[in-house]
């Protein structure tokens, strides 16, 4: 009985331990999702491609829809997808910028200003903004002019770095044009640029980034764009020839460009080193849950085994406690009628004596089994031991129990036995009692069993009640 007491209260703990071990795993789980979610957001924009596989990232994690397999073809293709953003960008960075690479643009948004792009955007934006404001400035050839509000349309809309740089490009075009339009719009102009450049110089000084590792390359990234900037400035202060002014501002924003690739490159590698990360994690979190899923199905198996009697496959004695604690609470509180049986196999010994054991344990096997399948389902029994079974009967008051037992009692003494080719009548014996106000669980129970032995002395074969 203590060796009983312990199995209980060790798989107890180790369920509840499981149980603690899930809650765990799902609030990692959170976290991760959360951080993908975010991640995915910081790689937008490189690519349409790109873009739509992360879409579909998140929408899999809104919708809870983590297919394993699935994801693991999302990550190959999230995988190439990146493979031949690197190309590109060794393509775009080693080659003359003249002929940017030709990319579709993506689907722009603004509101997409995050962390891997947000300085180069930034700059087109800003550099849109001045353009915009040195229109308003100069007048130009209406064909010109449109020319213009387009590209300035374009600096303020694309996230397209090729466009965007192609873009950078067109506003030293624009410049010259100004230019040669007038001196005296010139002059406004050079005064303008020269205080926006100034404010871009502020912008750049006033960055400060979060992220550690960032901050050491935005640094980098600010100092060379700012020596960059003063140039231009000083260029544009100092030049009398046009020509040399176009192609110096032209190499100032060339040199500007590049520096803001080396910057996404290095970015770029973070992020995979986080997606890395990640992906370890998930990793260990999948082989977690697998873990925890195997510990809880072995848990439940072993309990079942704990409550289950193996001969009749009937819940067993601790199962019967359990199941009779849960009812005598509910019976507490609700006070719907409540019955106990007790069930002896009359003369068992008998059937031992004269056909063997194993005889005795096939009787014990049908009785169980034909008692178990005429139970109603909020019913309940259970092997108590040996030749005896216990009935719980929930929302069945006295006499309606003691009728069921009766009526098993009627279908086991017509099971048609036989052994050594002689038939054999099995019959039980059963007291019934119903849960009344002041009871124990013991009580019922104590005279369910006293009926019980009353039905053997008057003579077995019978159900009495008490
Ligand atoms: P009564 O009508 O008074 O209940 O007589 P009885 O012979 O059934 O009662 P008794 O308690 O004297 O004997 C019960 C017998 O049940 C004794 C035991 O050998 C047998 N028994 C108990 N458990 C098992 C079992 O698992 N298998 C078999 N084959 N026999 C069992
Ligand atoms: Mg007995
Ligand atoms: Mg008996």
């Amino acid at each position: 009985m203590a060796s009983e007491e312990s199995w209980k209260e060790k798989y107890l703990r180790e369920l509840e331990d499981a149980d603690q071990r899930d809650k765990q795993w799902q609030a990692e789980r959170n976290v991760l999702e959360r951080m993908l979610v975010r991640t995915s957001l910081a790689s937008e924009g490189q690519t349409p491609e790109l873009d739509s596989l992360l879409t579909r990232l998140r929408d899999d994690l809104r919708n809870q829809n983590i297919d394993v397999e699935a994801w693991r073809t999302l990550q190959d293709q999230i995988d190439k997808a990146i493979t031949r953003l690197d190309e590109r960008d060794q393509r775009a960075t080693t080659h003359t910028p003249a002929e940017p690479p030709v990319t579709a643009s993506g689907q722009a948004d603004d509101e997409t200003d995050l962390a891997g792009q947000g300085h180069r955007l930034r700059i087109a934006r800003r550099v849109g903004q001045l353009l915009g404001q040195l229109l308003n400035q100069v007048t130009l050839e209406p064909e010109v002019e449109s020319q213009a509000r387009t590209l300035q349309q374009t600096l303020l809309s694309t996230n397209d770095w090729d466009i965007l740089r192609e873009g950078l490009n067109q506003v030293a075009e624009l410049v010259i044009e100004a230019v040669t339009r007038s001196q005296r719009e010139f002059e406004v102009f050079l005064k303008r640029l020269d205080e926006r450049l100034e404010t871009l110089r502020l912008h750049f000084s006033e960055q400060s980034d979060a992220q550690l590792s960032r901050r050491d390359d935005t640094d980098t990234l600010d100092r060379e764009i700012r020596e960059q900037l003063g140039r231009v400035s000083e260029d544009i202060r100092s030049s009398q020839d046009l020509q040399g002014l176009k192609q110096s501002v032209s190499q100032r924003l060339e040199f500007i460009g590049s520096a803001l690739e080396r910057f996404r490159t290095r970015d770029i590698e973070r992020e995979d080193m986080l997606k890395m990360q990640l992906d370890a994690m998930q990793e260990k979190v999948a082989a977690m849950e697998a873990h925890s899923e195997q510990m809880q199905t072995q848990v439940r198996r072993e309990r079942e085994r704990a409550l289950t009697d193996l001969l009749t496959q009937l819940p067993n004695r601790e199962a019967w406690q359990e199941r009779l604690a849960f009812e005598y609470n509910r019976w507490q509180r609700y006070r719907h009628p409540l019955t106990v049986a007790v069930i002896d196999i009359d003369l068992f010994k008998r059937i031992n004596d004269s056909f063997g054991h194993k005889a005795g344990d096939r009787v014990l096997q049908l009785v169980a089994r034909e008692m178990k399948s005429r139970l109603r389902n909020t019913d309940f029994i259970a092997r108590f031991g040996g030749e005896e079974f216990v009935l719980l009967l929930p929302e069945t008051a006295l006499n309606d129990a003691r009728d069921v037992v009766d009526q098993f009692r009627g279908h086991v003494g017509q099971l048609p036995f036989h052994f050594g080719g002689k038939p054999v009548t099995i019959t039980f014996s059963a007291g019934v009692s119903e849960f009344r106000e002041g009871d124990t669980e013991d009580a019922v129970f104590d005279r369910a069993d006293r009926a019980l032995y009353e039905a053997k002395d008057a003579g077995r074969n019978q159900v009495l009640t008490d």
